[in-house]
C-alpha cells in the first residue's frame, strides 16, 4: 500500500518508465547537472505498458525517411553502449528481412536512403532468399527481399527495467505512483499528485506516458493520439526443430501483407504481429485475450510465408496497444500552455527502438538545442497541432486514416 509522501523535489519529473521515459531519466541522470525521479503507475516494462512486450524490432530502413534510418542507428549505438558498460544484453543480432512485393515499394526506397547513410543492406531475389532461407515461402508473388544484417532484435522489457536499474545506480529516485497534473501556477506546472494526495514538484516535468498520455491531457492529446488493440500470437515450431530461432531465421516485415515477426529468442515461439489497427483500446482495464480471427489470419499468412508453421500450435498469445498519430510521426513537444511541461509519446507501433534517441534528443530541447535541418526539421515532425495522414514511417497509415474516420 502506498504511504503517502508530500513534497519530493527534484529539478526533473520524468513520469513513466517506458523505453522512452527510462531513457529520458537516465540520459538526465548521466549529466549530472540536474536531481531526477521517475515515476511509474506498475512499474518498468509492465505488462500493460507498450514496451512491456519481449521483444521489439530494430531496423533502418525506412523507405525515403531518412530521419528515421539515422535516428536507429544512433539509438542501435547507445543500446550496445549500454550493454557494454552495464554488461547486459538487450540487443540480439538477428538481422531483419523484408519481404517486397512491387518493384516501387517501401523498401527500393529505402535501398538508396540505407546506402548513403552506409548502413548494409542486401537486395535478394526470390531463389536468392530460398537458397539462404528454405523454411521461407516465396510463391504469393514476392519480388524480392530486403536484408539488414546489422538489425535485429531489442529485449523490449528486460530494456525498461535495465535502463531503470542504470538510472538509479547513476543517484536517480524511482517511486512507484501514478500521478496527475495538481498545481499549476501562471504558466508553470509546479506538481504532480497521485491519489493519495502524494505530491512530486519540479522545475521541468516530462510526461512519457505511452498509451495513457490522452487521459491525461484530454484537451491537448485527446484527439492527436489514438490507441488500439494489437493482438499477437507466438507460434511453436515442431520439436528439434530450430530454422525459426534467432541466428538461424532473422525477424522480418511484410508490410504490403500487413505482418511481422520476431524468431524464437529465449526459447519463446515464433512471433507473429500484425500491422494494421485493431478497435479501440482501454490500456488499464482493457481484456488481454486475443481474438480467435486473429490467429486465424495469422495462419492464413503463415502458409504463403512460413508454410511449415501454419499449423504449428499457439504457444503463448499477448495483447499490446499502439498508440499512434495520424501521421505515425512521434510527439515529442512542450505543452501549449505549461512552458515547463514536455510531452513525449505517439510511437504508432515503431518508438522502441528509437528510445534512446528519443531521450537525447528531448533533452537537447530541454537545454534550448534543437536538431536542425538536417533530414528534414525534426522539431516541425514532432509538434503537436494538425497533421495530414501520411505514412512518413509505416505503410499502415492509409488504413490508420480510416481507423480515424470511425471517431
Ligand atoms: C504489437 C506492437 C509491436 C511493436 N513493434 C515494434 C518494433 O518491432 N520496433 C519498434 O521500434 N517499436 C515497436 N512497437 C512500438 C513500441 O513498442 C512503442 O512505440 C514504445 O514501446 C512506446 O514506449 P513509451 O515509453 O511511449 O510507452 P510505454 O511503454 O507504454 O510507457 C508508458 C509508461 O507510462 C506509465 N504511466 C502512464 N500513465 C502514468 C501516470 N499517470 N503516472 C505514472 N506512470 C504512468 C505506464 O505505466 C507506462 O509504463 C510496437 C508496438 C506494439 C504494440
Amino acid at each position: 500500500m502506498t504511504h503517502h509522501r508530500t513534497g519530493q523535489q527534484s529539478d526533473l519529473l520524468v513520469i513513466g518508465a517506458g523505453v522512452m521515459g527510462t531513457w529520458t531519466a537516465y540520459h538526465a541522470q548521466r549529466a549530472g547537472d540536474r536531481s531526477v525521479t521517475l515515476l511509474d503507475a506498475w512499474g518498468p516494462g509492465h505488462p500493460r505498458s507498450t514496451s512491456g512486450d519481449e521483444t521489439r524490432i530494430t531496423r533502418a530502413a525506412h523507405g525515403a525517411d531518412a530521419l528515421y534510418t539515422r535516428w536507429s542507428r544512433l539509438a542501435l549505438e547507445h543500446w550496445q553502449r549500454f550493454e557494454q558498460e552495464h554488461g547486459v544484453e538487450l540487443f540480439v543480432p538477428a538481422g531483419v528481412l523484408w519481404f517486397a512485393h512491387h518493384e516501387s515499394s517501401f523498401e527500393s526506397a529505402s535501398v538508396p536512403v540505407l546506402r548513403a547513410k552506409g548502413v548494409p543492406c542486401e537486395v535478394l531475389d526470390p531463389d536468392e532468399l530460398r537458397h539462404r532461407w528454405p523454411a521461407i515461402g516465396t510463391d504469393d508473388g514476392l519480388r524480392f527481399a530486403l536484408y539488414e544484417p546489422e538489425a535485429g532484435v531489442l529485449m523490449a522489457r528486460r530494456g525498461c527495467q535495465e535502463v531503470t536499474q542504470a538510472f538509479r545506480e547513476a543517484g536517480g529516485t524511482f517511486d512507484l505512483a501514478a500521478v496527475r497534473p495538481a498545481r499549476v501556477e501562471g504558466a508553470r506546472l509546479i506538481s504532480v499528485e497521485d491519489p493519495s494526495g502524494s505530491s512530486w514538484s519540479a522545475e521541468s516535468f516530462v510526461f512519457a506516458c505511452g498509451p495513457w498520455l490522452p487521459r491525461i491531457f484530454p484537451k491537448v492529446l485527446g484527439d492527436v493520439i489514438r490507441v488500439t488493440k494489437q493482438d499477437l500470437v507466438f507460434m511453436g515450431p515442431p520439436a528439434g526443430d530450430d530454422r525459426f530461432t534467432a541466428g538461424a531465421m532473422p525477424a522480418w516485415a511484410d508490410y504490403d501483407a500487413a505482418y511481422y515477426g520476431v524468431p524464437g529468442i529465449d526459447d519463446r515461439g515464433f512471433k507473429l504481429a500484425p500491422d494494421r489497427y485493431g478497435p479501440v483500446f482501454d490500456p488499464t482495464n482493457g481484456d488481454r485475450g486475443v481474438d480467435p480471427e486473429s490467429v486465424r489470419l495469422a495462419r492464413a499468412y503463415l502458409r504463403r510465408r512460413f508454410p511449415a508453421l501454419e499449423q504449428a500450435p499457439v504457444v503463448e498469445t499477448r495483447v499490446c496497444q499502439y498508440e499512434s498519430t495520424i501521421d505515425a510521426n512521434f510527439i515529442i513537444s512542450r505543452h501549449p500552455e505549461l512552458e515547463n511541461v514536455w510531452l513525449v509519446g505517439g510511437g504508432s507501433g515503431h518508438a522502441y527502438k528509437h528510445g534512446p534517441r528519443i531521450g537525447e534528443y528531448l533533452l537537447a530541447r530541454l537545454n534550448g538545442t534543437t536538431e536542425g535541418a538536417q533530414d528534414g526539421p525534426a522539431e516541425e515532425r514532432f509538434r503537436l497541432g494538425t497533421r495530414e495522414a501520411g505514412s512518413a514511417a509505416r505503410t499502415g497509415a492509409d488504413d490508420m486514416a480510416r481507423t480515424w474516420d470511425l471517431f
